[in-house]
């Protein structure tokens, strides 16, 4: 089995410590064809890439894909998922700059309702067993999937817990990849389990924030072995 594409990559831009450049020569060194760069989302409070910086990036992108046309480059975002109707960080103004859109929860956003944003950030971090958080996050992601063209969710139930058969059921509607991501424990395997008899897409994400992790997906193959998701429903894997 052969991982070919690594969709989740963090750099300077946002928390990431490798530059665009470093991430795409750590992914040409692991044989990798497809190399995707996604930081933050702008309105991550403390490392979402500045909204006049995607330009650049975009730049960066295509410069870069010239240099090394043996890999193929694109430029992703990991949106933030800001509240339960599903709004993410993406306006038309950048939009035009990605090759692919992903979003996840994060505790950084900034909520587009302030009380009630704040509220479920509060819960969510003390993990107090709240139904109505739950409910709340399982409607963000669901109707986050449903109101964008969202091509992967991150980490799906990290920081904050879903009702994951809603979600996968969402994820199949709407044609989205769920993540089983090797830095956070999201995808677990307790989720895997409950969701194996439905027909989801996953991927296999590094989310590395260093260039040595690029395509680093040891956690997540070890959690998606232990659950037996057969490979053919990873959509960068091939045998
Ligand atoms: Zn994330
Ligand atoms: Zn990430």
């Amino acid at each position: 089995m052969k991982i070919f594409a690594d969709y989740h990559t963090h750099t300077i831009y946002s928390d990431g410590k490798g530059t665009i450049e470093e991430n795409v020569k750590a992914a040409i060194a692991k044989n990798l064809e497809i190399i995707g760069i996604s930081d933050h989302g702008y309105k991550h409070m403390g490392f979402g890439v500045k909204h006049h910086l995607f330009e650049k990036m975009r730049y960066e992108v295509d410069l870069l894909s010239e240099k090394y046309p043996q890999i193929k480059i694109m430029l992703g975002v990991e949106c933030n998922i800001l509240d339960d109707r599903g709004n993410i960080d993406i306006d038309d103004k950048i939009l035009k700059y990605f090759d692919y859109l992903m979003a996840g929860y994060h505790f950084g956003s900034a909520p587009t309702k302030w009380v009630r944003g704040i509220r479920n950030h509060f819960n969510n971090y003390v993990r107090t067993f709240n139904k109505f958080e739950k409910d709340y996050n399982t409607r963000a992601l669901v109707n986050a999937m449903k109101n964008n063209d969202i091509f992967i969710l991150t980490h799906p139930g990290d920081k904050g817990e879903v009702d994951i058969m809603e979600v996968a059921e969402a994820s199949i509607e709407t044609n989205t990849l769920l993540e089983i991501n090797a830095h956070h424990k999201n995808l677990t395997i307790d989720q895997l389990l409950k969701i194996k008899t439905l027909d989801v897409k996953y991927v296999l994400g590094s989310d590395s924030h260093t260039p040595e992790n690029v395509g680093n997906f040891d956690l997540a193959i070890q959690r998606a072995l232990e659950a037996e998701i057969d490979f053919s429903r990873i959509y960068n894997a091939r045998r």
